[in-house]
């Protein structure tokens, strides 16, 4: 049922900004890396980078760099050599192509910025909120380069987050400073600390807006567009040039919602995803959902940038209670209370379920979640098989066919 005629994808004007802001945060490591005029924290994409920038840390985040592997289709060529390292195919395949990668010399940094290799973490730090492969995956380099490896061990499965979890994880958060002074080689600074813990929730308010765009009808944004646009939250949350390009970004979108332009031309159905994307394949499903008149307009993996509870004041609090109240930290029944809410703020009409073979973490559809939503939502589901980054656990031919029934199922409701 896929149109004859080709949609044209809709370029935000932003998007030439979200390449510099890119180019100059990997330049600025890579110049950092080889001089060794600042230091450089490797931190995990939900971990304490607020803590990192308020030290003077420049701070580099592999799973980003992974993500590139996935999206240049670069990944399958690395993950073998992880393999024969003793990293399981079904591990995490942000770690195996990352690490596979970087035995072989590779580094998709080169062909997008002329730069040779990752930057040489001084420390590397990971919070375990996300999954455990992280401190795996960070153990791998430590012992590379010989660098301490740090970080905060949470809880998982959470239903409601009490105080109990806050103060463990504030004091662990807390423990952290007295290794990193000795490798910034400076003393911890509360003034600093707090600037940074400002920016990141100004950060995060400018994300959560810019994400909430797509609540209008037609959606001015789509989940594959946000998947790239979430760069700067991601790397650069705490940072100024972060806040500055998404408050031009809300503005666009919003005029974009002001004037009816929709991100899928002739919008007929409003789709959420919840999983990772499938970074090989992410011009293939926009252009798929798009030729589809479908718009896949939210998710909870862009939506796990927000860290609404951060708050200057009490850092080391609110940090805890930011990164242990995500989503993926969390219970099945308060993810299943998420999702209700967010299918009710962008008017959602179908749910699509990645289930992504090598991370189980952000996997939701494995324990009966589609079955149970839908019943009581009365919001369809589908599910699809695949990957972040290993594209051996995909088949196109399967995915496009269930997402073109899929479609033809909610027109017939
Ligand atoms: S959450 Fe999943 S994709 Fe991310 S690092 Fe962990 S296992 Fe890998």
């Amino acid at each position: 049922m896929t149109d004859e005629k080709k949609v044209v994808r809709k370029e935000l004007e932003t998007s030439k900004d979200m390449k510099k802001f890119m180019a100059d945060y990997y330049l600025e490591l890579d110049h950092a890396s080889q001089t060794g005029e600042r230091k450089i924290a490797w931190c995990t994409s939900v971990g304490p980078a607020e803590l990192l920038r308020g030290m003077g840390f420049l701070v580099y985040f592999p799973e980003t760099h992974s993500a590139m592997l996935g999206s240049t289709r670069a990944a399958m060529d690395y993950i073998p050599h992880a393999n024969a390292l003793g990293y399981a195919p079904e591990i995490c395949s942000y770690l195996t192509s990352d690490v596979g990668a970087f035995t072989q010399g590779f580094t998709p940094l080169t062909k997008s910025f002329g730069i040779k290799s990752v930057p040489k973490p001084d420390v590397l730090v990971f919070n375990t909120n996300q999954c455990r492969d992280v401190q795996d995956w960070f153990a791998w380099y430590g012992r590379k380069f010989n660098a301490p490896v740090v970080g905060v061990r949470t809880y998982r499965g959470v239903k409601e987050v009490t105080d109990s979890h806050i103060i463990s994880i504030a004091k662990q958060i807390e423990n952290l400073i007295q290794p990193l002074e000795q490798v910034a080689g400076k003393k911890f600074d509360m003034d600093e600390f707090q600037r940074a813990v400002a920016l990141s929730r100004e950060c995060s308010d400018l994300w959560k807006q810019v994400l909430e765009t797509a609540a209008a009808m037609p959606s001015p944004l789509t989940f594959f567009d946000g998947t790239t646009l979430m760069g700067p939250a991601v790397v650069g949350r705490g940072t100024q040039a972060a806040n500055d390009f998404y408050r031009k970004l809300l503005a666009e979108l919003q005029e974009r919602a002001y004037n009816h332009d929709g991100a899928v031309a002739d919008e007929r159905f409003r789709i959420y995803w919840e999983g990772m994307p499938i970074w090989g394949r992410l011009r293939a499903h926009s252009e798929l959902f798009a030729n589809l008149k479908s718009c896949v307009l939210a998710s909870t993996y862009c939506n796990s940038w927000i860290f609404t509870a951060l708050d200057p004041n009490d850092p080391f609090n609110s940090m805890a209670r930011a990164y242990t109240e995500l989503f993926i930290v969390r219970s099945d029944e308060a993810k299943e209370q998420y999702i209700k809410r967010m299918f009710e703020f962008f008017r959602v009409d179908g749910i699509v379920y990645h289930n992504a073979r090598t991370c189980p973490n952000n996997s939701n559809s494995r324990y009966g979640m589609p079955q149970r939503l839908e019943a009581n939502s009365g919001v369809p589901a589908l599910v699809i098989d695949g990957d972040l980054n290993d594209l051996r656990c995909l088949s196109d031919e399967q995915t496009n066919t269930n997402i073109e029934a899929f479609v033809e199922r909610l027109a017939g409701k």
